[in-house]
């Protein structure tokens, strides 16, 4: 069981590929509220890659 793929509602996020101006994110998404969760390293990356932008604000579900 890990936790680290559930949702905050409780709901089990699916893997999802984000595309971010043509750059590629790792994350998941939740099939029952729609909330988007990033992975970490390749936010930092593309943070890196655009410095700093908030990535969070440009991915649109
Ligand atoms: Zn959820």
């Amino acid at each position: 069981m890990t936790n680290e793929n559930n949702c905050t509602c409780g709901e089990q996020t699916t893997p999802k590929i984000f595309y971010v101006d043509e750059f590629q994110i790792r994350g998941s998404e939740c099939p029952k509220c729609g909330k988007t969760f990033l992975n970490a390293e390749d936010v930092a990356r593309y943070a890196e890659y655009r410095k700093g932008i908030n990535v969070a604000e440009r991915v649109v579900c």
